[in-house]
């Protein structure tokens, strides 16, 4: 027990320190398996013995605590926003008036104006008590569930922090974070969000916690607030709070620099004017504050804002140019994205020619209409948008614009379901684009990955009339092919070979690449490994597979869609009897030798990869585990294994076998 506590508080502050340094002071002493594996030890040890887990535990990390609702909290101190100015006059303006106010040799110090969402996290006796949005400025929500997944920002202090305080900053999305989501979103046919800010915001307020962890959101704190604070000006306390563990704007990287006079805040503006477009986050513009503490109070107060902070606003890079059509693309599920034709315009270095329109509300709340000159922007520096029509310049002889009623494909009527932005096309199995999408889905790389065969050629292969749907491709001969257009016999040859490699690719490929919507190739993962075969698929109901971990209302909605539809069970009837992978893999040496029994595997071997010993323990009915607790039965031991795993598992009783027992146990 005592043991089991000391095990767990160690664990904590290991974890906490490797957190730290990693996503504070970037700086990596562990790998991330073996960050990983000390985390499962730890929440596998905080399960078993709930009372000595800490309520900051680097396990709340990973989300999964689901909120109801989310409590209004009024701010101990008002949650103000800054006056905001457009021109350096402005600037100049402000200063001015600041050494008339104070008489006074000022020091400025100029920061980063990062273009997320406002928090306020309050840390009592140095740990993580509560995060709260800035909401109307005086209350705002407790969002901590989420606040905690954010791993730059400590749940507990070090160093000589005060007892009772509050540190506010700014989350935002990491662009990198942010085009990860929009490619997975996109490759699950979903709609991208359209900007990193608001989609940040959205994420903070999601009611399921492991949301937001899986995202990725990140943070800059610098706002101190607190009574009994010693130091008396804004940078150092920044710096201070640095050693309390926060992730702090740092002078080396620029990001904050303290000076003395209009010069230097006018080369900050100009410096990251141009910068800003290398940063790995979004700003939209800097700040500038008085640094003594002194002097601020001095200055005090207007009813919205602080007389001795401003910030400057970065002009948005933002041009004109005449939207000439509007067109509309379909995906291989039939969703409808509009896109604006642009007359081609310069914006921000590259050439913008087309810009997302998202869906129908948004071109009816622009009121946009073809033949409208239009103000583009890039939103977020990423994908272009319209913000605005020039109603000055709208031709005389406009007419109010129409959403299509119609696929621009197969003419069928466009739908449209309660709570979707989208109109999609329903005639799956009828609409080109869909079919051919479909099929370009399945031989994709992540999917099925046919060697010998392009988008391009699957669309010269259905305007032949040789296929319609995935099956169709194991039915291709090479007589049907050798007569067409720039097929030469050796690229024939190529895909014919590859097609027939494929009925080798594991079934959760094939799962994935039969592009059921909302099925990625994680989804696909997990169904096949829960139900083993396409038929115990097909005959879950809508309850066993909610069931699933991860599997949630629309997957299962989805699937049961799609296996009702007859055609669709056709083609995989179709794809089984040309010996396709519709069952995991089945190992004929299978068995329950190990049942019950649970293993960890460490170090590397000579007869087995450390997958394939893995393979072989679960095979033969065991189960892995990748840390060592109190439930492992053997640690199986292989060169170069880690000497704390080897000494745990002494200390823990866990029997130590090599490869060769390994196998003498399986027989
Ligand atoms: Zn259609």
């Amino acid at each position: 027990m005592t043991n089991s506590k000391q095990r767990i508080d160690e664990l904590t502050k290991s974890l906490q320190e490797y957190n730290y340094q990693y996503y504070v002071m970037d700086n990596s002493l562990v790998s991330d398996f073996e960050f990983d594996t000390l985390l499962k030890e730890l929440q596998a040890l905080e399960e078993k013995f709930p009372e000595f887990a800490s309520e900051n535990s680097p396990t709340k990390r990973v989300g999964g605590d689901v909120t109801k609702k989310f409590e209004q909290v009024i701010h101990r101190y008002p949650m103000l926003s800054l006056s905001n100015s457009y021109s350096k006059e402005e600037i100049i303006d402000f200063e001015t008036r600041i050494k008339k106010l104070t008489n006074d040799d000022i020091e400025y110090v100029c920061e980063l104006k990062y273009d997320g969402v406002a928090i306020g996290i309050q840390y009592i006796d140095g740990k993580f008590y509560q995060a709260v949005t800035r909401g109307d400025g005086t209350k705002g929500e407790n969002v901590s569930t989420n606040v905690k997944t954010i791993k730059s920002i400590p749940l507990k202090l070090r160093g000589d922090y005060p007892q009772d305080f509050e540190i506010r900053g700014e989350i935002f999305f990491p662009l990198k974070n942010f085009e990860r989501l929009n490619k997975t979103r996109f490759e699950n046919d979903e709609p991208l969000y359209a900007n990193p800010r608001n989609t940040a915001s959205g994420t903070l307020k999601s009611l399921d916690s492991s949301i937001a962890a899986e995202r990725g959101l990140d943070c800059f704190l610098y706002g101190i607030y607190g009574e009994n604070i010693e130091i008396d000006n804004h940078f150092d306390l920044v710096k201070k709070a640095g050693e309390w563990g926060f992730k702090i704007p740092k002078e080396e990287t620029k990001y904050i620099k303290k000076t003395s006079n209009i010069d230097g805040i006018l080369d900050f503006i100009d410096f990251w004017d141009v910068e800003r477009k290398n940063l790995p986050f979004e700003i939209d513009g800097v700040v500038i504050k008085v640094n003594s503490y002194d002097n601020q109070n001095r200055l005090g107060y207007t009813a919205k804002s602080p007389r001795w902070a401003i910030s400057y606003k970065f002009k948005t890079e933002r041009v004109s140019t005449l939207l000439e059509k509007v067109t509309y693309q379909v995906g291989r599920t039939g969703a409808i994205t509009p896109v604006a034709n642009l007359t081609p315009v310069q914006l921000g270095g590259t050439t913008v020619k087309r810009a997302s329109l998202h869906n129908a509300d948004i071109i009816e709340k622009l009121e946009v209409r073809e033949g409208d000159t239009v103000f583009v922007e890039k939103g977020g520096e990423i994908i272009p948008k319209i913000i605005s029509v020039d109603i000055d310049k709208r031709p005389s002889d406009s007419k109010p614009f129409h959403y299509i009623t119609n696929c621009p494909d197969c003419g069928s009527l466009l739908q449209r379901q309660e709570g979707e932005a989208n109109h999609y096309c329903v005639n799956d199995t009828g609409c080109p684009v869909q079919i051919t999408g479909r099929i370009q889905h399945y031989i994709s790389r992540k999917a099925m990955n046919i060697d010998g065969l392009g988008t391009e050629t699957i669309e010269v292969l259905f305007e032949q009339g040789l296929i319609k749907n995935p099956a169709d491709l194991y039915e291709l001969t090479f007589d049907q092919l050798i007569p067409i257009e720039r097929m030469a016999e050796k690229s024939v040859n190529n895909m014919l070979a590859g097609i027939e490699a494929s009925k080798q690719i594991p079934f959760e490929k094939v799962l994935f690449a039969l592009g059921i919507r909302f099925v990625g190739d994680t989804v696909a993962k997990k169904l096949a490994r829960h139900f083993v075969s396409i038929e115990a698929i097909m005959n879950a109901d809508f309850e066993t597979l909610i069931e699933v971990d991860e599997i949630g209302d629309r997957i299962a909605q989805s699937l049961i869609e799609y296996f009702g539809i007859h055609e669709n069970v056709e083609m995989i009837n179709r794809l089984k009897s040309h010996g396709l992978q519709f069952e995991l893999a089945h190992n004929e040496d299978a068995t329950d030798k190990l049942k019950g029994l649970v293993f960890v595997v460490s170090g590397v071997f000579d007869k087995f990869s450390r997958d394939e010993l893995k393979k072989s323990i679960e095979d033969n009915g065991g189960k892995v585990s990748s840390s060592i607790s109190g439930k492992t039965n053997y640690l199986v031991a292989g060169d170069n294994m880690g000497p704390a795993k080897l000494k745990k598992a002494e200390k823990l009783d866990v029997k130590i076998i090599s490869e060769t027992d390994f196998i003498a146990l399986i027989g």
